[in-house]
């Protein structure tokens, strides 16, 4: 265990920037903070869990997948420089976890590990959640883990590039910072987590009605919100660019909660309604990817609750749900 003053930071970034090409969480001029490039805006470590889709930096909501011109295909170019990528809450890290094996099953997903490949994530816990809440530490999940115990940051590197990277800092970390560390470790469980999982179970025993769908889905406006920030939604959509000289093949981030999501060329719709699709969004996290996956894939990172304005983030239809059925 390392540690770094708020005052170090800057200079320990400027160092691993010979290196890495980094992504850090910024504060934007418009006050939301983004894991962005150091050129974007100040370093903006505090305050929890940035709005957006933190998973971008791997999984971007535009990229391209190919270039045509005339009968040469080009592909795009790995990048220069591994990523440093700096932001992660502890839930944000067991998304990465999830989606990382998401990407590898099957047809490897190679635009998603052109950037995944090789870069370092590392987490942010302690005390630096929203209006100073404790974010219990990671434990990994990650290269390196920066906990703030209200005055200093302790990094904890959990791989060899991490220990590398913090190899030169000084380890002249306190016994009360120790202890800070361990207390923050033994915190219990997230209450929510018991509901994600009784919710889980009365949908896999089909305990949910048609109808609480209907009623459910009747609230959605269809903004795209929660699928747009949530860091385990994967779905993309494909189009092509095309000019007098090429086309440009790229993928774009979908909604499961938009009308064409499933939409055929026939025309025929299987989600053809708001409840459809809304049962399918909440569904597919706490029954489908259980099955395939042996976990829920949502990890309370808070995001799509926060988004959505009519209040029909996962947390709050699991919690509905539970109430009436369970
Ligand atoms: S809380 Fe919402 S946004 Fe976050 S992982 Fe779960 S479903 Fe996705
Ligand atoms: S954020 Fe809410 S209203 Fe917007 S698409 Fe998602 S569920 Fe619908």
């Amino acid at each position: 265990m390392r540690v770094l003053t708020s005052d170090q930071l800057d200079q320990f970034f400027l160092r691993l920037a010979g290196e890495w090409e980094l992504r850090l969480p910024i504060l934007l001029p418009d006050g939301t903070r983004v894991i962005g490039s150091p050129d974007d805006g100040p370093l903006a470590m505090l305050g929890g869990a940035v709005p957006g889709k933190p998973t971008a930096a791997f999984f971007p909501q535009q990229g391209t997948v190919f270039i045509a011109e005339g009968e040469t295909l080009s592909e795009p170019p790995f990048p220069e420089r591994p990523l440093f990528v700096l932001g992660f809450t502890p839930r944000d890290l067991s998304c990465i976890r999830f989606i990382d094996r998401f990407f590898a099953d099957g047809w490897r997903d190679d635009l998603y590990f052109r950037l995944r490949q090789g870069a370092v994530v590392a987490g942010l816990s302690g005390y630096c959640g929203f209006n100073g809440a404790l974010l219990p530490p990671a434990g990994g999940d990650c290269d390196l883990e920066f906990f703030w115990d209200g005055s200093r940051w302790q990094v904890i590197p959990y791989s060899e590039t991490g220990m590398e990277i913090v190899a030169g800092l000084p380890d002249s970390v306190t016994p009360e910072e120790v202890e800070l560390f361990t207390q923050a470790s033994a915190q219990h469980p997230d209450e929510n987590e018991k509901l994600l999982q009784r919710a889980s179970e009365l949908l896999r025993a089909d305990r949910v009605p048609d109808s609480f769908w209907a009623e459910i889905g009747e609230r959605c406006i269809a903004c795209t919100g929660c699928n747009l920030a949530c860091p385990t939604c994967t779905c993309f959509g494909v189009q092509d660019w095309r000019s007098a000289r090429q086309t440009e093949r790229s993928r774009i981030w979908d909604s499961c909660q938009l009308d064409g999501f499933m939409r055929e060329a026939s025309g025929h719709n299987p989600l053809g309604s708001e409840a459809l699709r809304t049962r399918r969004r909440i569904h597919h996290k706490l029954a489908a990817d259980p099955e395939k996956w042996g976990e829920i894939s949502c990890f309370l990172c808070g995001r799509c609750d926060a988004v959505c304005p009519t209040g029909i983030g996962i947390v709050a239809v699991a919690r509905d749900l539970v109430a009436r059925f369970g």
